[in-house]
């Protein structure tokens, strides 16, 4: 049976002002096994012919048969499978992948092998035997004609299609290579229908099994010059091998690499544009969503810490520690707190520059917003320098990582070295960790003893309702006096509990007038509402002037910073001596206590006993509420970021998108050839995907470098908002997302041209 029959064929074409004929009223029929040639003049619809055979252009009138089956209902895709399986293409200009090697060329028409290297194999046979061995690596565009038609030779035999078309294969081509070239067509097609199209008879007479003339379209003779063998087994459905869909998409992966690979600067150009765009697009993110997120921020009234219920007794009078102690038992807390209020305060960790301020021109860092918390219930993690704290008197640092710069360069913050939190000083950093996530907000953390004692002195220094001052009265035996007062008291860790330190010329000098002759030291500690006598010395020991006693420089660095400190008007005690004089005023005005259960769950279920038992507690994550107000304008504000934000992305994807196309035109023919070379649009489709893809591979390197380079330097960690892996994830797919919506787009428009449209020059 013929392998293709067509009957009454007739192509016109339309354009805006002539119709032209392609062909007309065409009845032929072709068997496999036959060199036919077919000439005419210019014009005369030979090309016509040939694209109408392989279902590249559409036909109005009449019938394709193949292999005696109809094609009248075939469909764009059908014919796609149709010339995949049955067609291969050398056309007069070649069209060859330029950009590609001559092996790439001829690989590419080899895709149905799995195995790339049995691929490889087969194409390096086939080069062989149209003599191209020795320009295997060869860019295409630097080939003479004969050795670019020699690799299409390859190209079309490497499909083993049974039906070979070429289309005036040697009109670029000096007549000796003519000869060759036909003389290797006639050579490779023993078994195959070749049609050749040529404007030169002579060359193809030697070879040529049936000469067809057209004039105008029509069939001017169609002679049979000689007999040929006659090939009738029917097509093998499985011949060539029609790529499986698993393998599609790696072949499109394929053909996307060698996309890429085959223009290098257009590839870099590409991928330097979605660097562009993606750092751009990070960028925005970085910048947009503290101002996007931040009106809808909860607003904690507690520090919150997973398992934590704060609790207050519902009749308004403070807690007890025994009854802290109890509550605890009975609803089976792992802790409790009883002066909590540290907890939930935020302060500025002392800088130490500010000391030297008068002396020294430091440029001074801004302090550091701490939170505190103590050992049980810190997190901090692993990988610490130096250790936790052991001692009430020493604290363990977790700090923000744009901080190391001062920390470590001036050695101001170093292990060993003495600092003051909130008021109270001389607390000793035994170790610190610093940590990168600059959301969050820097600790110091403290033994849960020493936590207290803070808290307490904390509590004392910042309460408005006690105001502290010691009154120390000085009597000798003959009844003179001398009276001090000191409003300004310094707890400081690591001095005597139950000694007074002072720092007062003024008092020196008392001190030597009365010389022997003095009797007796009372000091009193007098609060606006309450007023007691703490401490009754008897003997000057236990009062030191403070220079004599102890280092004053030390003690000066470990004062916090905000506090101007005058010489004579200070007195310095322990911590732990404040802490006492605050627990009883604490005792009777500290209304809130924290219990601690292993998560927040179970802190549930307490909350309802001791809601149940006359306590009103709430978790420790409880947020205020907003008021509508607030809502209203956080809403809108957060609709103008987000508006802007849109325009950005728009703007991006404009930007992106105008990019991109222009590259785009440079795979136009190879696209084209690529469709004539019968690789499916499918396969063509997704390689442009994988295409925009693998261009976007450095993008995304690029990305995760500078991310690194900038959370790990602590110089420009504090600048930008830490953002988290599922940000990333979000940024990097919705990339993706832009690149291949713009892809998808950009391929349609080619889709929408034939192959014809396509291919350049007008003898197809
Ligand atoms: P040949 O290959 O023999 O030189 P063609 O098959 O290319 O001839 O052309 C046959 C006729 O169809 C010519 O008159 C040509 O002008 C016309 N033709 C070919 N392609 C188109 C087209 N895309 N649009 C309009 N007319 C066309
Ligand atoms: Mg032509």
């Amino acid at each position: 049976m013929a392998i293709l029959t067509l009957k009454d064929i007739g192509k016109i074409y339309v354009s805006k002002n002539n119709v032209a004929v392609g062909i007309r009223g065409v009845n032929l029929s072709f068997e496999r096994g036959e060199f036919v040639a077919i000439t005419g003049k210019s014009g005369s619809g030979k090309s016509t012919l040939l694209n109408v055979i392989s279902g590249i252009d559409t036909y109005e009138e009449g019938e394709l048969l193949i292999e005696g089956e109809s094609t009248s209902h075939y469909t764009q895709e059908d014919f796609e499978t149709y010339r995949e399986k049955y067609i291969s293409f050398i056309f007069q200009d070649y069209n060859i992948m330029e950009s590609c090697t001559v092996l790439q060329n001829v690989e590419l028409a080899l895709l149905h092998i799995k195995d790339p290297k049995e691929r490889k194999k087969q194409a390096l046979a086939l080069l062989d035997r149209v003599g191209m061995t020795s320009h295997l690596h060869h860019k295409a565009s630097k080939l003479s004609g004969g050795q670019k038609q020699r690799t299409v030779i390859a190209r079309a035999l490497a499909k083993n299609s049974p039906i070979i078309l070429a289309d005036e294969p040697t009109g670029n081509l000096d007549s000796t290579t003519s000869q060759e070239i036909m003389a290797l067509l006639k050579e490779v097609s023993q078994d195959k229908l070749l049609i050749v199209v040529t404007h030169n008879f002579e060359e193809v007479e030697a070879y040529a099994t049936r000469h067809i003339r057209i004039f105008d379209g029509a069939i001017e003779f169609d002679h049979q010059l000689k007999t040929f063998e006659r090939v009738d087994t029917p097509i093998n459905n499985d011949q060539p091998n029609i790529p499986k869909t698993q393998t599609t998409l790696k072949n499109s992966f394929l053909l996307g690499k060698i996309m890429v690979t085959s223009r290098p600067k257009l590839s870099i150009f590409m991928a330097l544009f979605l660097i562009i765009g993606l750092l751009a697009l990070y960028f925005v993110v970085a910048l947009m969503y503290e101002p996007l997120t931040s009106g809808f921020e909860k607003s904690y009234m507690f520090t919150p810490t997973n398992g934590r219920v704060v609790l207050t007794n519902k009749n308004g009078k403070a807690l007890t520690d025994e009854k802290l102690a109890e509550l605890a038992r009975n609803t089976k807390a792992t802790d409790y707190l009883h002066y909590d209020k540290l907890l939930d305060e935020y302060y500025m960790l002392a800088n130490p520059y500010n000391l030297y301020d008068d002396h020294q021109s430091i440029t001074v860092v801004n302090p550091i917003e701490i939170e505190y918390t103590y050992l049980e219930i810190a997190k901090v993690g692993k990988k610490i320098k130096g250790r936790y704290p052991e001692k009430k008197t020493e604290v363990f640092l977790y700090l923000p990582i744009s901080v190391k710069s001062y920390f470590e360069l001036e050695n101001l913050y170093k292990i060993g070295s003495k600092i003051a939190l909130s008021g109270v000083s001389n607390y000793e950093i035994v170790g610190y960790k610093f940590f990168y996530d600059n959301n969050k907000v820097a600790k110091a953390v403290l033994t849960k003893e020493g936590f207290e004692e803070l808290n307490a002195a904390q509590y004392l220094l910042s309460n408005s309702d006690v105001q502290l001052s010691f009154d120390v009265e000085m009597v000798d035996q003959n009844g003179k006096t001398a009276n001090f007062t000191y409003q300004n008291i310094k707890p400081t860790n690591s001095l005597e509990d139950d000694k007074i330190y002072v720092s007062d010329k003024a008092y020196n000098e008392a001190l030597t007038n009365l010389g022997s002759s003095l009797g007796q030291i009372n000091l009193n500690l007098t609060a606006n509402y309450y007023e007691r006598s703490y401490y009754n010395y008897q003997g000057i020991d236990d009062i030191y002037y403070a220079s004599q006693t102890f280092d004053q420089t030390n003690l000066e660095e470990s004062l916090n910073s905000n506090e101007n400190v005058v010489d004579g008007s200070t007195i310095y005690i322990s911590t732990t001596s404040f802490a006492k004089i605050a627990t009883e005023i604490l005792q009777n005005s500290y209304h809130q206590a924290s219990l601690f259960y292993k998560n927040n769950s179970e802190a549930k279920k307490a909350i309802k006993e001791l809601n149940e038992l006359g306590y009103i507690a709430v978790l420790s994550n409880t947020t205020y509420a907003r008021g509508l107000d607030e809502m209203i304008v956080y809403t809108i504000l957060s609709i103008i970021v987000l508006i802007m934000f849109a325009l950005l992305i728009i703007f991006l994807a404009f930007f992106i998108n105008l990019c991109t196309s222009r590259t785009l035109i440079a795979f136009k023919d190879d696209i084209a050839i690529m469709r004539s070379m019968g690789i499916r649009g499918k396969e063509i489709r997704l390689a442009m995907y994988a295409r925009m893809f693998l261009c976007l591979i450095p993008a995304y390197v690029v990305l995760f470098i500078l991310a690194l380079v900038i959370y790990l330097n602590p110089v420009t960690n504090h600048y930008f908002t830490f953002l988290y892996p599922w940000h990333y994830l979000l940024i990097i797919l919705g990339m993706l997302l832009m690149t291949f919506r713009i892809t998808q787009k950009q391929t349609k428009k080619l889709y929408k041209m034939s192959v014809k449209e396509q291919l350049k020059g007008d003898n197809l």
